[in-house]
């Protein structure tokens, strides 16, 4: 068994789409981003890839290749669980937490779940995400940006 653990936070700005989980958000603002700038789902493919010791996100996914841009980021998880599967490990089990001053994320928290275990083709009992505030404290408590962490187990 192996253990991996994912961080990431993007900025939030205007005239962009808020997507978490693989979900369209309705909000103000968007993350910014080369890629559709799905913060829960990054931070998850490097949970993935870290368990199996393959690096990370930037890596395999490189921010300046144009193939990647505004691309929705589930395809990258996908891709992440190939590049795993390959090395011999199966997914286990995924724990994430957003931390996100606004919107408020409970509604869309099974939807996202959904998402990531379709995506990882797991039972969807075996992916939970969490969601918090940081309390009005630092640059996600004034609400310029969001971020996730995430852990995964791979066998
Ligand atoms: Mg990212």
């Amino acid at each position: 068994m192996r253990i991996g653990m994912g961080y990431d936070i993007h900025r939030l700005a205007p005239g962009r789409t808020l997507v978490l989980g693989g979900v369209t958000i309705p909000f103000e603002k968007g993350l910014l981003g080369h890629s559709d700038a799905d913060v829960l789902v990054h931070a998850v493919c490097d949970a993935l890839l870290g368990a199996a010791g393959l690096g990370d996100i930037g890596m395999h996914f490189p921010d300046n290749d144009l193939k990647y841009k505004d691309i929705n980021s589930l395809q990258l998880l996908s891709q992440s669980l190939d590049l795993v599967r390959r090395s011999g490990y199966q997914l286990q089990n995924v724990d994430a937490t957003l931390i996100a001053e606004q919107p408020r994320l409970a509604p869309y928290r099974i939807g996202m779940q959904l998402n990531l275990a379709r995506t990882l083709q797991v039972d969807s009992g075996l992916v939970n995400i969490k969601a918090t505030t940081s309390e009005g404290l630092g640059v996600i408590g004034r609400g310029e940006a969001i971020a996730a962490m995430s852990v995964v187990l791979v066998e």
